[in-house]
């Protein structure tokens, strides 16, 4: 995969290059092929689909003043703002019971 401009705060390589990253450099990288625009896409939804739950630095910085992790990176980034960003995982790797298996983002914090 190649690198993009989203990258993980964090320098370790376990914290590096995780899938949200690969998918929200991936998607920039189209947009801006197609020189999509804020316009083109405030209030239209990326879903993406993960085998697990967000790793805390991945979600670092969300609705926080923590460093930003590649999900809110993206998210507080033009053309990105007004994209609502659904990020949805596999159930049956979810730990708990009825823990959300869900979350969705917007101009770099959770929504409702
Ligand atoms: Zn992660």
């Amino acid at each position: 995969m190649a690198p993009g401009t989203i990258k993980s705060w964090r320098s370790l390589p376990i914290d590096q290059a995780h899938a949200e990253e690969d998918l929200l450099n991936q998607f920039k990288r189209k947009v801006e092929e197609l020189r999509l625009q804020a316009k083109d896409l405030d209030e239209r939804e990326l879903a993406i689909y993960l085998s697990q739950k967000p790793c805390p630095n991945c979600l670092s910085g969300l609705s926080s003043d923590a460093p930003a992790g590649v999900l809110k990176q993206f998210s507080s980034q033009e053309p990105f703002k007004g994209l609502k960003l659904r990020v949805r995982w596999d159930p049956k790797r979810v730990e708990m019971p009825r823990t959300t298996k869900e979350i969705i983002i917007k101009g770099g914090k959770y929504e409702d």
